[in-house]
């Protein structure tokens, strides 16, 4: 077991995805990618939809697709609040693939009533999926 190890928290209003000691956190901040290590300043920053990646204590590497939230780190606790947040592994590739599809086409059509960015908005969502669920797209 690593020593250099602090507790994050990745919740949703539905559930906790993860609750552990962790080596290291990178999560997607709204300014650019913020890496967090044992002792890290406090920090609350917002999250953009996209990956959080975190090292377990036995090394394990693993990648969470959530779609924004924010992120509060204080006394070696960090915590991820986010909208929805799926772990690599519990991500259903053919919705997500289904997902990306849909937006692509809402996004191709010229038309005034359509909502571009939440097409969009879901379009980045089903990106994150497939990227941590770490499927080709
Ligand atoms: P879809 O168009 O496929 O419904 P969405 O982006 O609209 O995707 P969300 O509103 O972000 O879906 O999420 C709704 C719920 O479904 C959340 O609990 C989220 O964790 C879950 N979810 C969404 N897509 C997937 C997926 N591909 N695999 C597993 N869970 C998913």
């Amino acid at each position: 077991m690593a020593e250099n190890t602090y507790m994050l928290e990745v919740v949703t209003p539905e559930k906790i995805v993860y609750r552990d000691e962790v080596q290291f956190t990178v999560v997607p901040a709204i300014d650019g990618e913020i890496g967090v290590l044992m002792n890290h300043a406090p920090l609350v920053a917002a999250l953009n939809i996209g990956l959080v990646r975190y090292k377990d204590s036995s090394g394990a590497e693993k990648k969470v697709a959530i779609s924004g939230g924010f992120i509060e780190v204080i006394d070696n606790h960090g915590r991820v609040l986010a909208e929805t947040a799926e772990h690599g592994e519990e991500i259903d590739v053919l919705r997500a693939k289904a997902a990306k599809e849909r937006a692509e086409r809402r996004m191709a059509q010229r038309d005034e009533s359509l909502n571009y960015v939440r097409a969009e908005q879901s379009l980045k969502r089903a990106i994150a999926r497939l990227k941590a669920a770490g499927a080709a797209f």
